[in-house]
């Protein structure tokens, strides 16, 4: 039995709502949504030594917002992006009753697109935006229309001139405890945890694997990670190669 073949028994196998799954980038690279953290060649010209990291810092968002929403909108908006095979499969998955739920550190909405209900999102979503004045949402294609608006390129509210945040978790900003905490109460009681597509390098998401206590840990990812010597399985592949079958 190669790798494959024995995720695919293990998935087979499980009970009723006792699969999670836990997801990086990786899951979405192939829907072509690049990870924003890999500057390329254009990267340095454009932003300078400005560091993606610092760029959706809520220090950078707080004090050059027109800086910010033009790397947000360059590098972590894909409006065209489809679900990949990855994730049409877990959104089978659960509607076949084995997968219980997503917890995902992607912002892109796409496990919904697929057809997912319960996502866990860790670091919020691209598609919700507030108000941060008096709370209006705003979806992504209204922040579009505001960005086209503004004369600096920031997107506010028509209702009080408030800006328009995305709802995404920046550096320096926690995590929604609702969202942990759901988070750990589906990884505590799966019996099968396929993690993939991230490094398992980002605290406290990473950490949140450390909760689970079930049969079979997989890993799927493209490098080798920390956590890969705890997993009872680790295939070094595409996500939606593993998955698509
Ligand atoms: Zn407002």
């Amino acid at each position: 039995m190669n790798e494959i073949e024995q995720l695919r028994a293990w998935i087979n196998e499980c009970e009723p709502g006792r699969m999670v799954f836990f997801g990086g980038a990786g899951v979405s690279t192939e829907s072509g949504i690049p990870d924003f953290r890999s500057p390329d060649g254009l990267y340095a010209q454009k932003y300078g030594d400005v560091s993606p990291e610092e760029m959706i810092s809520r220090t950078y968002f707080d004090k050059h917002p027109e800086r910010f929403f033009d790397f947000y909108f360059d590098r972590m908006i894909a409006r065209d992006a489809q679900p990949n095979r990855a994730h049409l499969k877990l959104a089978e998955l659960e509607e076949a009753g084995t997968l219980s739920a997503v917890i995902t550190q992607n912002i892109d909405g796409l496990h919904q697109k697929a057809g997912s209900r319960n996502v866990l999102e860790l670091h919020g979503s691209v598609l919700r935006n507030y108000c941060m004045h008096c709370g209006r949402f705003f979806d992504l294609d209204e922040m579009l229309v505001l960005r086209e608006a503004a004369a600096d390129g920031v997107p506010r509210c028509p209702d009080c001139g408030g800006i328009a945040k995305p709802d995404v978790v920046l550096y320096e900003e926690g995590l929604d405890d609702c969202t942990v905490q759901a988070s750990v109460n589906a990884i505590r009681s799966a019996d099968l945890l396929v993690i993939a597509g991230t490094s398992l390098a980002v605290y406290p998401a990473a950490g949140l694997i450390d909760f689970f206590a079930g049969d079979h840990l997989v890993i799927i990812n493209l490098a080798p990670t920390p956590r890969d010597r705890y997993a009872d399985l680790c295939i070094s592949a595409k996500v939606g190669e593993v998955l698509g079958y």
